[in-house]
């Protein structure tokens, strides 16, 4: 099975998509883990994405096919896997049918979470992510403003840096004009689940996970 699970930024799709991959045991390939990851390994996809992450940006195109591209080349057929934050545009999803065209698969459900502005920025605001385990959790369940440890590693809970009300207003911006007219090449095909992502991770996740067993 390859899922993408896509809606705007802060909607939950990081936290969905690991709570799927646990539970099917199928790999999760989220674009934003891997450009954070290579920030703080300061590579040079990590320099050269900084400043576009930071701004609420995309980062251009011929970055992120590759480093695709690199995530899926060598996965076993068996389980799939769930794209989370990929494709982002028009061209991304072109670049997505050719690569896996030419491993004659195509993308056989799109799980698209639906959430107002006002609740994402609410939640994006308040959102506090461990720098070592990647754990997210949020002011309103317990994580402090400013740090905190994350009761899973020990790690420092921190505000991303791209989480600043400036950047997200620019990231529902480029959400609007770039990515949305992704759900209508998909919507053509009939794959495209809507969920209701007005309500707690659980209710969310046994939804998806309703359709995964379809
Ligand atoms: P995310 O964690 O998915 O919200 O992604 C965080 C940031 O990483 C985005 O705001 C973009 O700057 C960058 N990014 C992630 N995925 C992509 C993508 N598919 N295309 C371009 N930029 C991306």
């Amino acid at each position: 099975m390859i899922a993408i699970i896509f809606g705007p930024p802060g909607v939950g799709k990081g936290t969905q998509s690991a709570l799927l991959s646990e539970k099917l045991n199928i790999l999760h390939i989220s674009t934003g883990d891997i450009l954070r990851k290579a920030i703080q390994n300061k590579t040079e996809l990590g320099i050269k994405s900084s400043k576009y992450i930071n701004a609420g940006e995309l980062i251009p195109d011929e970055l992120i096919t590759g480093m695709v591209f690199d995530a899926i080349k060598n996965i076993s057929s068996d389980n799939g896997f769930i794209l989370d934050g990929y494709p982002r545009n028009i061209a991304q999803t072109e670049d997505l049918d050719k690569m896996l065209l030419t491993f004659s698969k195509k993308v056989d459900v799109v799980i698209n979470i639906v959430l107002s502005d006002d609740e994402i920025i609410k939640r994006i605001l308040g959102r506090r992510v461990c720098d070592l385990c990647g754990r997210v959790t949020h002011v309103d369940y317990g994580a402090q403003m400013d740090s905190d440890v994350c009761e899973v590693c020990g790690g420092e809970l921190k505000t991303r840096t791209d989480d600043t009300a400036e950047a997200i207003r620019n990231r529902l911006k480029v959400y609007y004009s770039q990515t949305l007219p992704v759900l209508d090449h998909y919507r053509a095909r009939s794959i495209v689940m809507d969920i209701d992502g007005n309500r707690g991770k659980e209710n969310i996740s046994a939804d998806i996970l309703a359709i995964f067993k379809e």
